[in-house]
């Protein structure tokens, strides 16, 4: 099991900005801009590449979920990236779909 299940079911804590019957919102543990916010949906899937037709809709409201947190957090004046990492190579480390929102400072392109 993920951090990220254990997180959905409670078992441990989270600093959580959205919640709804789909997905979650919480802040990453080891921010790394000022505002750095996760999105998961609270079904089990493990990046967007195992995404099959039927995660259409809960693909589409992770990222209208997202563009609403960055809203809601005051980013979309200034704009922010939304990034969502996938295998070793892609960087990821929590074997749970998530998409970052990072705001609060400049983003350099490409990324390291
Ligand atoms: P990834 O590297 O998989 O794209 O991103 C995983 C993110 O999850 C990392 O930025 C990491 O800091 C964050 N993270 C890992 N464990 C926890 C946790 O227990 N709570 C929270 N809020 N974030 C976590």
């Amino acid at each position: 099991m993920s951090i990220f299940q254990k997180i959905i079911d409670g078992e441990i804590g989270a600093d959580i900005v959205y919640e709804d019957g789909r997905v979650m919102a919480f802040r990453d543990i080891n921010p790394v801009a000022p505002v750095h916010v996760l999105v998961i949906p609270k079904s089990a899937i493990v990046s967007v590449a195992a995404a099959v037709p039927e995660d259409e809709l809960m693909l589409g409201h992770l990222m209208l979920v997202a563009a609403k947190v960055a809203r809601d957090l005051g980013l979309e004046e200034q704009g922010y990236r939304i990034v969502t990492n996938v295998g070793a190579l892609g960087g990821q480390s929590v074997p749970h779909l998530h998409l970052h929102i990072l705001g609060g400072r400049a983003m350099s392109w490409p990324p390291g």
